[in-house]
């Protein structure tokens, strides 16, 4: 993900003014604090539809400056045309299952209350956000709870999942009266709660799950300047840019290749929670279009249950190989039958290629496959050999040290860590010295043609087709409705 990242960055840098690139380098670094940040967002989002029914009056309560805006009441019709979330906390048919559990157990309020500020209620549900270095113990202290507390509600949940883990990001609800704990909602998602209502001396635990709806968004570009920005004029959320880069990346170069002009087609799933957009799915079908030459990638489902992209044909996405084992490297040396050798300084063939990168840059496994040497070759330094299938070799040289716990024979996966960049062996400076052997013969790792990976097997074949065929339509429709609207 790193160096797509990085890729898309490049294009904006080598096509647009400096602040662009700055502003893309913010975009990159957002993009991973947006992952980081999504669950947490999540859940003060939604936590006003959880606790709707109970929470009408919590102005007063306003302790988490976090959470709250969730927990201030709807009261008035100002309130209920302010922002968008606000409309969430309006019990209505969507605030379903949750909502009536609570109804159930605790008498709602009198529901005629006219007065338009808002008077503390007999539920004042009280949220805190978990923090890092949070515990059970920090946040019953911050919602005024004593350690016994803690004790009862950790014996009540000692033989269940319940509050084991509390993780930056959710939040816990308390429901105190006369300083008694009489309910703790723990919103791990906007999908999953569970909820301690007080049983006697100790607590009944019950776990609330929902599914969300997804439904299928279709966005469409052409490229100005770049994947990302385009892709974001589109409309499309940050990390399904990221997900089509991936996607064609094996394709298309997005640093090299890229023009004004290419073009972009996606449906992806979006995830919502009682009308509301909750999270971003999968992509699935995208096609993008660069310099005349058209990719089409679309998911599919196996009936196992593993999901990979296939070409319509079913051809997989995946080349078997990457093409290049580092990343954040430079091509230091290219292959070169006729080279002279920088340290002998006489003609020598250089039959692989060599990346420069700083000792320590993690080397990265080119295809599945198993190991067939590790150890010191000479000049070679440290070397990892691998064979892939019965006619494909890769091997990677001048390794400062290899991956903890690998050996001849061990079994790895594409993209798997196996060592790290070093200068082992004669070299002049740290670099991985890479190649690639197809029937013992050395071919240029930059140049060769790359296997796809398995296409769809046989059996999985007719379904494949007609989930094809689906797609593509509805592709189709897609863009004769974007062609329409254009007009
Ligand atoms: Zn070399």
């Amino acid at each position: 993900m790193g160096s797509i990242v990085l890729n898309i960055i490049k294009v904006i840098g080598n096509r647009l003014p400096a602040v662009h690139l700055v502003a893309a380098s913010v975009c990159a670094v957002i993009i991973g604090f947006t992952l980081m940040l999504v669950p947490s967002e999540e859940v003060s989002a939604t936590r006003g539809d959880l606790s709707s029914s109970r929470s009408s009056s919590q102005e007063t309560l306003k302790l988490d400056l976090n959470l709250n805006k969730d927990a201030i009441a709807p009261a008035t019709p100002e309130r209920q045309n302010a922002t968008l979330t606000d409309r969430e906390e309006i019990p209505d048919k969507n605030t379903d299952q949750v909502v009536a559990t609570n109804a159930q157990t605790t008498p709602e309020p009198a529901s005629a209350e006219p007065a338009p500020v808002p008077a503390p209620k007999a539920e004042n549900w009280v949220d805190y956000k978990v923090t890092a270095g949070d515990n059970l113990s920090t946040l019953f202290k911050r919602a005024g709870l004593s350690a016994r507390d803690v004790f009862i509600v950790s014996e009540a949940t000692k033989n269940s999942d319940a509050l084991k883990r509390l993780y930056p990001g959710e939040s816990l609800s308390f429901l105190i009266q006369n300083g008694e704990l009489k309910k703790l909602k723990h919103l791990i998602n906007p999908l999953k709660q569970v909820l301690l209502e007080q049983d006697g001396d100790s607590y009944s635990i019950d776990t609330v799950e929902k599914k969300p709806d997804i439904e299928h968004r279709y966005a469409y570009g052409t490229i100005e300047s770049s994947l990302f920005l385009d892709g974001e004029k589109a409309g499309l959320p940050s990390n399904t840019i990221m997900e089509m880069a991936a996607l064609f990346g094996w394709d298309v170069d997005f640093a090299l290749d890229i023009r004004k002009g290419d073009s972009f087609r996606v449906i992806y799933e979006e995830k919502k929670l009682d009308g509301k957009v909750i999270g971003v799915g999968k992509i699935v079908a995208a096609e993008f279009t660069n310099q005349g030459d058209t990719f089409t990638s679309l998911r599919y489902t196996d009936s196992k249950g593993n999901t990979s992209y296939y070409t319509p044909k079913g051809e997989s996405m995946r080349k078997a190989f990457l093409r290049t084992p580092v990343d954040f490297a430079r091509i230091s040396s290219n292959f070169n039958m006729k080279r002279k050798h920088p340290v002998l300084n006489r003609i020598r063939a250089h039959k692989g290629v060599d990346y420069a990168a700083s000792i320590g840059t993690p080397i990265k496994a080119a295809g599945d496959g198993k190991i067939i040497f590790r150890g010191v070759k000479g000049g070679y330094g440290n070397v990892i050999i691998l064979q892939h299938g019965n006619n494909i070799n890769t091997l990677y040289a001048h390794m400062s040290r290899f991956k903890k716990g690998l050996s001849v024979g061990s079994r790895i996966k594409q993209g798997q860590l196996i060592g790290y960049v070093g200068k082992s062996g004669m070299v002049t400076g740290p670099h991985l010295h890479y190649e690639f052997q197809v029937n013992g013969v050395h071919k240029n790792p930059v140049t060769v043609k790359l296997p796809h990976a398995d296409p769809v097997p046989k059996s999985e074949r007719a379904s494949f087709m007609s989930t094809s065929q689906a797609l593509m339509a509805q592709l189709e429709t897609y863009s004769s409705t974007q062609v329409a609207s254009a007009e």
